[in-house]
């Protein structure tokens, strides 16, 4: 048997939307189904203003302009994270500060984050590693004591919640991802969310999406032209796309649903190993209501880590492991760091595997991956 690692879900309506939208004749951004996906996810999840971006990389560099982010100001995020977290700051000319992950979850440790800031500290970002929550009250209360803006990484986070509050809606700003190899996809795409009731703010953001012009205020009629007013560039996904997310964002609850069923059964065949010390799970806090985007465990060590994704990639499994750390990465060396500056991080990444999770991952197959994980944790 063959398992994958990922496959898509597709809820069958997303051609009957895009044959909708090309009869509509408006192909291009900021359009009918655009605006529908953006109402839906305002209703929805409570964020004052959403804008669909043409990825989550694209959020994040949305979010650096909005903010005015400036060079030499300091950003603290997780080295366990996408290059997009960083791309966005090295962007601006402004400089990633890498902190550690609390081991049990791989999220942001607030705690080593505090001793990272400096006075040119502008912004945290958390990375929602998996769909789980970080600590959100001891990220807020910390930017709240420095005055940091807190722009949440929330590209695996669809749909998850802190406590009651959807991720990417409780910092000042939220980025979303609808990539291929996300819960909700439209193969590329993303979403900025603005969390306050900033109206300057407002403003600029939708000239910063609009290529710097205001041409927003235009398509509703509030100037009789537009004109270049602000930096900028080109953000919004052609309307086509929207409306194939619309379609994956109607089935979100169930795609959910079904990612946990699967979730759960992982957890419950693996607890036994987790008992006897041959592996670690990961813990989700009380406060966190997962969205499921992925399973993994920690192996006891990185060649047992390596043994495990060889043995089940010879038996037809695909697994991955990610992310490598961004400090060890030749980027993060250019930065100034150096490999034992994260040693939390580094240890845990390289014991770190992920198995196969999407809601068409048969029962059938499920078993066949746990039982040639078991054969392998047996004979440790
Ligand atoms: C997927 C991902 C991104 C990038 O998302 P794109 O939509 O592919 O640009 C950024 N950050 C994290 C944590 C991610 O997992």
């Amino acid at each position: 048997m063959q398992v994958p690692f990922h496959r898509v879900y597709l809820s069958g309506r997303e051609i009957n939307y895009i044959q909708d939208c090309i009869e509509r004749g408006s192909l291009a951004g900021d359009g009918y189904y655009t605006h529908r996906v953006q109402d839906w996810m305002e209703k929805s999840w409570g964020t004052y203003r959403a804008f669909l971006t043409t990825s989550a990389t694209a959020a994040l560099e949305m979010a650096m302009l909005c903010i005015d982010l400036q060079p030499g100001d300091e950003v603290i995020m997780p080295a366990f994270t996408f290059v997009s977290t960083a791309n966005a700051v090295v962007l601006r000319g402004a400089i990633p500060v890498f902190a550690e992950v609390d081991p049990d979850n791989m999220n942001l440790d607030a705690t080593d984050a505090a001793r990272r800031v400096t006075a040119r500290t502008r912004a945290i970002i958390p990375v929602h590693y998996g769909g789980v929550s970080c600590n959100m009250q001891a990220i807020i209360k910390l930017a709240a004591d420095h005055n940091l803006t807190v722009v949440e990484d929330a590209a695996q986070a669809v749909g998850a919640r802190y406590e009651d509050r959807f991720l990417g809606t409780i910092g000042q700003l939220g980025c979303l991802s609808f990539h291929g190899t996300k819960n909700v996809t439209s193969g590329e795409g993303g979403a900025l969310l603005l969390n306050q009731p900033d109206n300057e703010l407002l403003k600029r953001s939708e000239m910063i999406w609009e290529k710097g012009t205001d041409r927003s205020s235009f398509r509703r009629g509030q100037v009789d032209r537009y004109t270049w007013r602000e930096i900028g560039s080109s953000f919004a996904p052609a309307d086509l796309l929207a409306a194939f997310l619309n379609a994956q964002l109607e089935d979100i609850d169930l795609i959910t649903e079904q990612r946990r069923v699967r979730y759960e059964r992982y957890r419950m065949a693996l607890k036994p190993y987790q008992e006897r010390g041959l592996l670690k799970l990961a813990s989700i806090p009380g406060y966190a209501v997962s969205n499921y985007h992925l399973f993994y465990f920690i192996c006891p060590s990185e060649s047992q880590r390596d043994q495990m994704l060889n043995g089940l990639k010879e038996q037809g499994v695909e697994t991955a492991f990610h992310f490598l750390p961004l400090h060890q990465s030749p980027m993060g060396q250019r930065l100034g760091y150096h490999t034992g500056d994260l040693p939390v991080t580094e240890d845990m990444s390289s014991r770190l595997l992920r198995l196969p999770l999407y809601p068409d991952l048969s029962v059938k197959e499920q078993e066949f991956v746990i039982e040639k994980v078991s054969a392998i944790l047996e004979k440790w």
